[in-house]
């Protein structure tokens, strides 16, 4: 069993805590929301004052973090893991962030004699509750080794995929895949429903077709019932396809598709609907077309 200082303990990180001390880890956790520091430790880990203190008692600290700014700030920052990380120790970032961000703060650990991953996840909350998340990982092949019985205390897939970097390039594609599906599903669903369809019956339809995919069938009750409550929230979906964009002005592609969705994403923030699920993609659609996805009789 190891000791490990976690920091982050908002929606994702909360649960993965509860899964490691369920396996049996010792746990020294930070957040700087005091409340969730509370929740944690009722649920049996020690606290922290700082991530540094998190860090210099324990031999693998991981980040669970809203984006690239707070993971600087909370590991190479005043007060961050690498002030109390001792030298072999490991470093492992769970947060989605642009690849580029990953790779200043694997270099800055790898500088102190740190080990570093970036292993960014997917699956959502229920997932983290679950201990089911895939966990997409980015660095060594001997650290991983050492580490994923760690990870396969939170997720039902652990798989390495390249150097440090690697796993946020991976969490990317999987977060333009889901966008642009989103998107599509809102312009199918408007279509249908503006010439007079019953859009559960669409679905209903094509669901078993080459049209199917994980994404409809979760997305598609929600936006037919008019049910918004997060799931992922629409402003971390923007933040995902923004260090897309940014990745791949850095590798010179182009991304048409997830560039225009970024930019519904954004308009939806500017309305208001940031903490809404990803699923309001859909309202920017409707907005252009005037009406609302709903079955006829609703
Ligand atoms: P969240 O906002 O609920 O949690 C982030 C936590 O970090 C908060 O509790 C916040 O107080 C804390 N924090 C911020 N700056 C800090 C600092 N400097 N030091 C210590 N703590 C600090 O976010 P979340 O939904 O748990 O997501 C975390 C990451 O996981 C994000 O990168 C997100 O994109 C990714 N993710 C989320 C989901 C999801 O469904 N929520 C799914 C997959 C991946």
């Amino acid at each position: 069993m190891s000791n490990i200082g976690f920091v982050g303990l908002g929606i994702m990180g909360g649960p993965m805590c509860r899964n490691l001390l369920k396996a049996g880890h010792r746990l020294v956790v930070y957040d700087i929301v005091p409340e969730l520091v509370e929740r944690v430790v009722a649920g049996g880990a020690s606290a922290a004052a700082s991530a540094s203190a998190a860090a210099a008692v324990s031999d693998i600290v991981i980040t669970m973090l809203p984006d690239g700014p707070e993971v600087e700030t909370a590991v190479l920052g005043p007060g961050g893991v690498l002030e109390g990380a001792r030298p072999g120790c490991t470093v492992i970032d769970m947060s989605s962030i642009s690849p580029l961000v990953a790779r200043k703060v694997g270099a800055a650990c790898e500088a102190r004699g740190v080990n570093f991953l970036d292993a960014p996840v997917s699956g959502g909350e229920p997932k983290a509750v679950d201990g089911t998340l895939a966990i997409m990982v980015g660095g060594s092949e001997e650290v991983f080794q050492k580490m994923q019985p760690v990870l396969a205390s939170m997720g039902s897939s652990v798989t390495l995929v390249g150097a440090v970097g690697a796993g946020n390039v991976t969490k990317l594609a999987n977060q333009i895949i889901v966008a642009c599906n989103i998107a599509a599903m809102g312009e199918a669903l408007v279509l249908a429903t503006r010439a007079g369809l019953d859009p559960n019956a669409v679905f209903n339809a094509i669901k078993g077709g080459l049209a199917g995919s994980t994404v409809l069938n979760a997305k598609a009750p929600m936006v037919i019932g008019r049910n918004f409550k997060p799931g992922f929230r629409i402003r971390l979906h923007q933040k995902d396809l923004r260090n897309a964009l940014l990745a791949a002005e850095s590798l010179k592609v182009g991304l048409p598709l997830t560039s225009s969705v970024q930019q519904m994403l954004m308009a939806l923030m500017n309305e208001g609907k940031g903490d809404l699920d990803h699923s309001a993609i859909v309202t920017f659609i409707e907005g252009m077309a005037g009406i609302e996805v709903r079955p006829p009789d609703a």
